[in-house]
């Protein structure tokens, strides 16, 4: 580790925030010195995955002389393996051949329709309910914890190639989260005190400008939010845009809001969103984490286990050593969702074990905070536990960190051992039960969101 821990501010020069994206592709210099075919593979596969990149992450956190396979570069330029051949082909044949712009669309949506943009029931079932209606723009599918999308938060700083919510970012209206009002966020927190936690997300909350950000929170300080405890803002800004909390026009007051929650007695937790150490590694990003910490916010870490990107234990035990030094708290490992270019990312669930195992054994407990792998699957959040064998069947050993039903929290249930399984769905009960102990009450809980749904419209 050789990064430098100061508590003097270094100095760092505001940069204009510039961004490109599939439309500009010949406009990012570095990208000139890689092949022909190379590029012409990216221009294909940002016509169907969302490509945003700024000019901070070209000149700072990607080392092109790994390109194309430095981590950096696989988190944010479409590679070919992204798609599936045979639509890499159609896709490809049709640039090639200049066809008109409609069949190059309709061949894109195909694809797209292809890729599972909705994994995990999010759009029906997690749906909250006011007034009887379903509210766009929120989620809630534990108890304790609503997710908010503020319709200003709808993009990032620069799009990763693995997104789970790629699909709000291709202008798909139908599949856009947003909300539109603070108004109806603070009128369904008041009605349900068993929420403890807000979490906003996107997009990237913290794309908003601070008079936005402040209109979401400081609602949350009348009385009667004083349930809503901890505020979560989840958020890739310090890798993609660390200058937010530094030189940005409003950093200051960013900060300040950040401060006034925490002295008005709210856990603001800043989770942010690391894949590999390689993005913490810069003056302006261990400067932002230095600023926000200050003012009593934590930082908690999570990312996704992804293949080409960070499937290696080391890296994993090196990101979180430098997380703990810098002051930021390892939260969660997650196994790449079912959806997107899975099968470019994917790692089978026992190899993601192994590799969190791999990566505990060689760091001190500050680091072991970071639990998982983890599926945010349809019933919760499974952890694999780990692999074992029980009177003769090698089977998985998993537990719920969330569930639908918080009785599901913390009950270990086994899975037949399979090494090519990479998600929950995939996985059969062992010892030949018919069925998970949750499985009944899961189809209980969906047909019954589904009719109140119904009811509503
Ligand atoms: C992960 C997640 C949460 C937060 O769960 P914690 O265990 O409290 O971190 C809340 N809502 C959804 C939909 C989630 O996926």
């Amino acid at each position: 580790m050789n990064q430098r821990v100061t508590l003097d501010t270094p100095a760092i020069e505001a940069r204009p925030f510039q961004v490109f994206t599939h439309r500009q592709l010949d406009k990012i210099a570095p990208l000139e010195k890689l092949p022909e075919s190379v590029r012409f593979e990216i221009q294909v596969v940002s016509q169907v995955l969302p490509f945003r990149v700024n000019t901070y992450v070209i000149d700072e956190l990607i080392d092109w002389d790994r390109a194309p396979e430095d981590p950096v570069f696989q988190l944010i330029f479409p590679q070919k393996g992204m798609l599936h051949p045979e639509d890499y082909e159609a896709l490809a044949g049709l640039i090639r051949d200049q066809a008109a712009a409609e069949t190059i669309k309709s061949c894109v949506s195909a694809i797209r329709a292809r890729m599972n943009p909705h994994p995990a029931g999010q759009k029906d079932l997690n749906l909250p309910l006011l007034d009887g209606q379903p509210l766009a723009g929120m989620q809630h599918k534990y108890q304790e914890t609503v997710l908010f999308f503020p319709s200003q938060g709808q993009v990032c700083h620069s799009y990763c190639t693995f997104c789970f919510r790629w699909a709000q970012f291709i202008g798909d209206k139908d599949l856009k989260f947003a909300a539109n009002e603070a108004d109806n966020l603070h009128r369904y927190l008041a009605e349900h005190t068993e929420v403890t936690d807000l979490l906003l997300t996107g997009g990237d909350p913290m794309v908003m400008k601070a008079k936005h950000l402040r209109m979401y929170l400081e609602g949350l300080l009348k009385p009667e939010l004083a349930h809503v405890r901890n505020l979560r803002i989840g958020s890739k800004s310090l890798t993609f845009w660390p200058y937010r909390f530094v030189t940005d026009e409003d950093s200051q007051e960013i900060l300040q809001l950040f401060r006034e929650l925490v002295a008005a007695g709210k856990h603001v937790a800043f989770m942010a969103h690391f894949n590999h150490w390689q993005e913490m590694d810069t003056p302006v990003c261990r400067e932002a984490i230095r600023r926000i910490r200050a003012t009593g916010a934590e930082i908690r870490t999570q990312a996704p286990l992804l293949r080409h990107i960070n499937d290696d234990a080391d890296q994993w035990a090196k990101m979180w050593q430098m997380q703990v030094q810098l002051g930021m708290i390892p939260y969660y490992l997650f196994v790449e969702r079912d959806t997107g270019a899975q099968h470019y990312f994917e790692v089978p669930l026992v190899r993601c074990w192994e590799i969190y195992r791999d990566a505990m054994k060689q760091v001190p407990g500050l680091c072991r905070t970071a639990r998982g792998p983890s599926m945010s699957a349809e019933p919760g959040k499974v952890e694999i536990q780990g692999v074992t064998e029980i009177k003769g069947e090698k089977v998985f050993v998993l537990r719920f960190i969330q569930g639908r039903n918080p009785d599901w929290v913390q009950r270990p249930f086994f899975a037949r051992y399979d090494d090519q399984a990479t998600w929950l769905h995939q996985l059969k009960p062992a010892f030949d039960e018919p069925a998970f102990f949750f499985d009944a009450e899961l189809q209980a809980m969906k047909m019954k969101k589904q009719a109140l749904i119904a009811a509503s419209s």
